[in-house]
């Protein structure tokens, strides 16, 4: 069973958030709207979590307008185990490709005045949501180093390569959540093999069967 505070609840509770909707599409690529993507992979992820036994609550679950703010306040009031926020990307020449997790770095004014509130990551959240970005990179298959293009805060010492897919960067989606919290990225729009790839279901119901895993090694679940 699991071996991480669940506070009272049978199971974890796992928040996933699908990033932008409604009057904010995100970004565009052609045809393909980044809202709708998030969307159909936080869906895809909400299921393959209950499949492992997880209770899971969707910020958005259709195509509307949150802001960031209540979003945030949401994911915290429900004292989640873990938040995955989806978003797409998209970048002009088309050649990086997903997936891409983001790590917001620690605050280091929090360190300083050693006084942990709502807004500041505190070094001990940093290295939770640290290990569950590396959880799911496992379960994934891919690098569990952290990229070169890492933001270097907070960071001494650590494995990096050019080929590693965890980002240590700061993220407007990560920054007021107080549980241990990852930005994932599936695919880039921009890259047509990415696109053609997930939009088959099954390729996404495998991508989120993955990432499920390794949120539930991560809470040893
Ligand atoms: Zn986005």
């Amino acid at each position: 069973m699991a071996a991480f505070p669940t506070l009272g609840k049978a199971n974890p509770l796992i928040v996933v958030d699908a990033a932008h909707g409604g009057s904010d599409p995100g970004v565009k690529a052609g045809s393909e709207v980044e809202k709708n993507w998030n969307l159909r992979f936080a869906q895809a992820l909400g299921k393959a979590l209950e499949d492992l036994g997880f209770e899971v609550v969707q910020i958005r679950k259709k195509d509307e307008t949150i802001p960031l703010e209540k979003r945030a306040q949401a994911a915290n009031t429900v004292q989640a185990s873990a938040v995955l926020v989806i978003h797409a990307d998209c970048e002009w020449t088309g050649s990086r490709s997903g997936p891409m997790i983001v790590v917001e770095p620690p605050n280091q004014s929090a360190e300083s005045s050693g006084i942990p509130r709502w807004g500041v990551i505190t070094p001990y959240q940093y290295r939770l949501s640290m290990k569950l970005g590396r959880d799911i990179a496992q379960a994934l298959g891919v690098g569990t180093e952290l990229s070169t293009l890492s933001d270097g805060r907070g960071l001494a010492g650590e494995p990096n390569s050019a080929t590693a897919r965890i980002f240590c960067l700061p993220h407007q989606s990560l920054r007021y959540l107080v549980p241990p919290a990852v930005v994932l990225t599936p695919l880039f729009l921009s890259r047509g093999p990415d696109v053609r790839k997930y939009s088959a279901d099954e390729a996404v119901a495998e991508f989120a069967a993955r990432v499920a895993r390794g949120v539930a090694n991560y809470l040893q679940y």
